[in-house]
């Protein structure tokens, strides 16, 4: 794979005028903060600008300026000058958004997933940075395409949801360069930041509550899991989006390495949502395994078979990688 340069994209951009730009379904902050402050900014540089989502704008994301301008893609394939994936580490995550971009004269894969193989023509993959929004900063600034403060709030968000609020190890000193011009752009980060976090509906709590009923702990409490059924997500009215961050509660706990989410699917699959807090326990490559991927820290894949069978042989690959001899319960 060839990697193109941010100065390559920016000639790309203002040599064309009809884009698409698209992010991967479940769509998390990144991949909607992303779309959002890329559009937002090709727009004011005059260019026409469709965003698309196979799941459209999220509830919980109703608040990103320029929200409204994310839709969910066409019924009818159409034609574009440029397509744009961002965050979606394979093509096919694109879903139906991908599959209603009809005929371009090229596709622009701009990420940071290790995993992903670099389809399309030109490709920027940056492993090192913590959120494809880090990337988009790096392009508008480097490309002197239009800033303003909907395009900065859109790359705040995108850039805090994926370093878990500046926390995560993947956070560099570059990362808080950013943050602070976000800052002087004028984004409020106390607002944003209850907007983000503080602002759950309640049936986010009823389901960490039922999820932390069925909460498991396996190799002496290095690995922690808890599942969705379609029955108790049916019952509570989940909806996707309410999933995000609760992960985070079981990686939360003293002593666990691996945390594990697994979601029953309509679709006879479950969904498997894994997280790492050690360098030395790569999860993308564990998810790699079973069809899915993402970065050592937090990976995901969707895996055929029913909760109990994919439970098994989820934990059964975790404990190849960590010692899962032991079966100490781990101590409150
Ligand atoms: P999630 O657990 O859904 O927040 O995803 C964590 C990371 O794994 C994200 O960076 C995703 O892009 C990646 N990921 C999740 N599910 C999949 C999948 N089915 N295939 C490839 N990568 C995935
Ligand atoms: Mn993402
Ligand atoms: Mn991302």
């Amino acid at each position: 794979m060839t990697q193109s340069t941010l100065a390559e994209i920016g000639g790309v951009i203002r040599t064309h005028q009809r884009f698409v730009v698209l992010s991967h379904v479940r769509p998390d902050g990144d991949a909607l903060g992303s779309q959002l402050a890329l559009a937002l900014s090709l727009q004011k540089l005059g260019k026409e600008v469709t965003v698309w989502n196979e799941d459209g704008l999220l509830e919980k994301y109703n608040f990103l300026p320029g929200g409204e301008r994310l839709i969910r893609p066409a019924s009818e394939p159409q034609d574009f000058d440029i397509a744009v994936a961002l965050d979606t580490a394979t093509q096919n995550r694109l879903g139906t958004a991908g599959e209603s971009v009809r005929h371009v004269k090229a596709w622009i894969n701009i990420d940071h997933h290790p995993s992903n193989p670099g389809y399309g023509d030109l490709v920027y993959i940056d492993p090192t940075s913590p959120a494809t929004g880090q990337i988009i900063f790096e392009l508008i600034r480097s490309e002197q395409l239009p800033m303003d403060l909907a395009i900065a709030e859109n790359l705040f968000v995108a850039i805090s949801t994926d370093t878990g609020s500046f926390q995560y190890p993947n956070t560099t000193s570059r990362t808080f360069e950013i943050g602070a011009e976000l800052v002087r752009c004028g984004v409020d980060v106390g607002h944003v930041s209850q907007l983000l976090y503080e602002n759950y509906p309640r049936r986010r709590a009823e389901l960490l509550r039922e999820l932390l009923g069925t909460m498991r702990f396996e190799a002496g409490g290095k690995v922690a899991s808890f599942s969705l059924s379609l029955k108790v997500a049916a019952e509570l009215g989940v909806k996707p989006e309410d999933n995000e961050g609760l992960i985070d509660h079981l990686r939360a706990i003293h002593g666990v390495i691996v945390a594990v989410f697994f979601e029953e699917l309509i679709d006879g699959k479950v969904r498997v949502s894994m997280r790492s807090k050690s360098e030395d326990v790569d999860v993308s490559a564990i998810c790699q395994k079973f069809g899915g991927g993402g970065h050592k820290l937090a990976a995901g894949a969707r895996v055929r078979g029913t909760l109990a069978e994919v439970e098994q042989r989820l934990v059964q690959a975790i404990c190849e990688v960590i010692d899962c001899s032991e079966s100490m319960q781990p101590k409150g």
